[in-house]
Formats: structure tokens, C-alpha cells, sequence
């Protein structure tokens, strides 16, 4: 049966600086203010750091973490044979939930996105969430026919699953916007991939990283409504880079080490 459980903490983990993509509002590969963060051209994650943090979040008891993994691009992410998919499969394997987050770039080939979702799903059961950036600054989607070639690929390689997997695949695309109100995608195309169970959902340019640069597009800052209340002193969720977990811009602990992080359990 699949794994369908909620996530109690969320661990975003910025797997390396490369990006085949140049956004000028990229926010990815910055911390927040932070100044001494080390996401720098040639930063990349390596196996072993990966593996250590899978193990630090399986380690803390009554939990059961989500690892977000972004980049740069994540799927750009290589290490003696191993890529991201390898990533995914050992979170998978470890009783982590695995997320990701990408340009969408990688998937417009047919045969990548099938041989990638393919090997997840023949290595693991838990559901795997795809978010795919897509908006005016990515410029990865014709805007004339309001159709992107990932989503295309994506959706055909997913309906080609049987129902029973096609369930453990979904899609969010993650729309940056600003104060024009006409900055989200086109409803039509929100429409005709929604119909294949693709989601989209608004995000507001955040004033970090290369967007600094676009403050006078700079949307009001949105209502998120109630955030999550969490039991336990720890924190509810937290970000790694190199070997540091960040809370926001503050460094808060050391990978490897996370359990320091809650002395009282969750
Ligand atoms: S926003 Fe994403 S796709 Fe664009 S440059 Fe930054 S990391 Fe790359």
C-alpha cells in the first residue's frame, strides 16, 4: 500500500549552485539575508552529506519529515554515476518524504522524464511531489499558446503509468508573481493542464537574491492564512546548506547533528 501520511517537518536542502537557467528575480540560491551562507558557483552537496541528513530526519522519533530538494537546478545534481532520482529513492527508503523542485528543463525530453519517474516508481512506493517553477521570468512556457513542453512530456509520461501509480505522481507548478495583477499564468492554460490533475498555485516575489534588484515589482505580501501549529520545543522545519541547517538566515545547527536540535524529542 502507498505511503499517503502527512508530513510533521519540512527540511529544505539546496543540493548545488548550478542552474541551466538565469531568472533575473532568482531567489533560490540565497538564504534569506544571510550573508555567510556559502551557495556560491561550484557549491554542490555531496552523496554523503545527502545520505547524512536522510539519516538525521529519520532519526528523530514520532516524525516524519518532507526533504524539499532545490538547487539550483536539482536535476543538474551528479556524483559518480548517482543523480537526483538516486537522491529521492534512498529519502524514499529511509521513511523521508521526498520533494523536489525544478526549471521543468529536464523533463521536456521524453525519454529523461520517463526513465526518471520510471526508476522511482520501480524502487519505492511513497508519493513523489514535482514542483515545477513557471512564470515571466523563467520563460519556460510558450506564452502565446499558454503551453509548456514539460508539463506536456510530464503528463504524458504519468498518464502512461497505471491508475495505481499515477496517484503517487503530482504535479504543482509554483507561479512567481508580482504587483501586476495580470502576472500569474493564463487561466486557459491553468484549465487545460488542471484537467490532467496538474495543480498551479500563486507565490509573491520575495525580496532576497537577484529579485532585490525588482522591487518596484514587488507584489503586497500575501496572507498565507494560520500557519501550522507544531507540538515540542524544535524547530518545525529548517533548511540545509553544506553542512549547516539554517532557520531562515540564522545558522541553527550542524548536519549529522540534528537530534541537538531537539533535546525533548518532537
Ligand atoms: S529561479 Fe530557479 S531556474 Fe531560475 S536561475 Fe534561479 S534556480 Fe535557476
Amino acid at each position: 500500500m502507498s505511503n499517503q501520511r502527512m508530513p510533521t517537518h519540512v527540511m529544505g536542502v539546496s543540493l548545488l549552485y548550478k542552474c541551466n537557467f538565469s531568472c533575473e528575480h532568482c531567489g533560490y540560491i540565497y538564504i534569506g539575508d544571510a550573508e555567510d551562507h556559502i551557495i556560491h558557483p561550484g557549491y554542490r552537496l555531496t552523496w554523503d552529506q545527502v545520505v547524512t541528513a536522510i539519516k538525521d530526519c529519520a532519526s528523530l522519533k514520532d516524525s516524519y519529515w518532507n526533504m524539499n530538494y532545490t538547487g539550483g537546478e536539482p536535476t543538474l545534481w551528479e556524483e559518480e554515476g548517482k543523480d537526483l532520482a538516486d537522491i529521492l529513492i534512498a529519502t524514499a527508503n529511509a521513511g523521508v518524504l521526498p520533494t523536489f523542485n525544478t526549471n521543468g528543463s529536464y523533463f521536456e525530453d521524453y525519454e529523461n522524464c520517463h526513465k526518471f519517474f520510471y526508476r522511482y516508481l520501480n524502487n519505492t512506493d511513497t508519493p513523489l511531489k514535482t514542483f515545477i517553477s513557471m512564470d515571466k521570468f523563467h520563460k519556460n512556457y510558450d506564452q502565446e499558446k499558454g503551453r509548456a513542453k514539460s508539463l506536456d512530456t510530464i503528463a504524458k509520461v504519468i498518464a502512461a503509468f497505471p491508475d495505481n501509480k499515477r496517484d503517487l505522481l503530482p504535479v504543482h507548478v509554483i507561479i512567481i508573481v508580482t504587483k501586476d495583477p495580470n502576472s500569474s499564468l493564463p487561466e486557459e492554460m491553468k484549465k487545460h493542464y488542471g484537467a490532467m490533475g496538474i495543480t498551479f498555485g500563486d507565490f509573491p516575489m520575495l525580496n532576497i537574491g537577484k529579485a532585490k534588484k525588482l522591487s518596484d515589482q514587488m507584489p503586497e505580501p500575501f496572507d498565507f492564512g494560520p500557519m501550522r501549529q507544531k507540538k515540542g520545543n524544535g524547530p518545525p522545519g529548517m533548511v540545509l546548506v553544506g553542512d549547516d541547517y539554517y532557520l531562515g538566515s540564522k545558522k541553527i545547527g550542524k548536519l549529522g547533528h540534528m537530534l541537538d536540535l531537539y533535546p525533548d524529542g518532537v
